[in-house]
């Protein structure tokens, strides 16, 4: 519990200087507020005309500011993952291969991914906010919290990049959960379009962490059929919901809340995380599966409630993909705005 400077009630005076207008609100507030972690470094991951780009983040904090709902969130300051953090998930050849990527200038460093010179700081910053979030969460300085960070992280694997992703922000998370915080069981929900291969893989012989996953199939990365439940001590605690493009919406969401509700149930989470991707969204370049934003708000209402029956309401989300910047916009303000309601 070495890896914070800052402490409950330590607070930055604003969320994205320079762009945002307005600080957020410092959290000596004694209401109910979402802890709301944003920051200018994660726009100098550059990765130049890719879909995975800064924009994406500064539409978000353009339309959060515009709506006031950046001022109806808690603003906490954080400091980088540590490198001890980093290997309850990555290997440290892995990380170092990164670092020494990113100082050499970066380039491709895989088919699809993209890395810059700050990179690899940017990736340390980004995970570093998602352990923060859980650690604030868990400690109950707050019931909700919302990582608007990049890169992504969902398909990153222990040794390798993949899919946009550097670091798996969200398997880091929940590892600090259970080894550091004495979490005994969490549940990551993950909506995000795509199959959250590199979480899965985690957690696959983990029985303290439930991964549950909907997901655009056949698709990106491949992975993800209904099949795929775990193995040894972790059998059963990865869940699968492959769903066929053209699925209409309220198949989807009716699918999503009954196998969420009972998975949950066998898992009894202490602590809900949440890959939140909104590359499900009808208008997005890249995934698509016929969801419009109100779905979204939906998806929210859903994971809050099996959060609040099984772990005191406890639930920590983090951005994954959504690749139309104004779109990304309006799908981020609705999760929010449904996590501060
Ligand atoms: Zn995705």
């Amino acid at each position: 519990m070495d890896h914070l400077g800052s402490r409950p009630g330590n607070v930055a005076g604003g969320c994205l200087p320079g762009l945002s207008p307005t600080p957020c609100r410092s959290l000596t507030l004694d209401r109910v507020m979402t802890l709301l972690y944003q920051d200018p470094i994660f726009l100098e991951h550059d990765t130049g005309s890719h879909p995975e780009c800064a924009q994406r983040l500064r539409a978000v904090s353009d339309h959060l500011a515009a709506t006031g709902l950046d001022q109806r969130c808690g603003c906490p300051a954080w400091e980088p993952v540590t490198s001890k953090w980093l290997a309850e998930v990555h290997r440290p050849e892995y990380t170092a291969q990164l670092e020494r990527f990113a100082r050499d200038g970066g380039g491709r460093i895989e088919v699809d991914t993209v890395m810059s010179a700050r990179s690899y700081e940017v990736a340390c910053r980004a995970a570093g906010a998602v352990c923060d979030a859980v650690q604030r969460v868990v400690g109950g300085e707050d019931r909700t919290a919302l990582c608007l960070v990049r890169p992504p992280g969902h398909h990153a694997r222990s040794g390798a990049a993949m899919g946009f992703c550097l670091l798996n922000n969200i398997a880091l998370a929940a590892r600090v959960a259970t080894t550091e915080l004495e979490v005994q069981r969490v549940l990551i929900v993950d909506w995000d379009v795509h199959h959250g291969n590199g979480t899965q893989e985690t957690f696959w012989s983990d029985p303290q962490v439930g991964f549950f996953s909907i997901h655009r199939w056949p698709f990106y990365p491949g992975t993800g059929d209904r099949t795929e439940t775990g193995e040894g001590p972790g059998l059963g605690t990865t869940c699968n919901l492959p769903v066929a493009f053209g699925t209409p919406r309220r198949e989807y969401l009716d699918l999503f809340t009954g196998e969420l509700e009972r998975f949950a149930d066998r898992i009894r989470p202490q602590l809900v995380l949440v890959s939140a991707g909104f590359d499900s969204h009808c208008r997005d370049p890249i995934g698509s599966l016929g969801l419009e934003v109100e779905d979204f708000a939906q998806l929210t209402d859903v994971t809050r409630r099996i959060a609040e029956q099984h772990a005191a309401g406890r639930l920590v989300s983090v951005l994954e993909g959504g690749y139309d910047p104004a779109v990304l916009a309006e799908c981020v303000a609705t999760h929010l705005e449904r996590l501060l309601a």
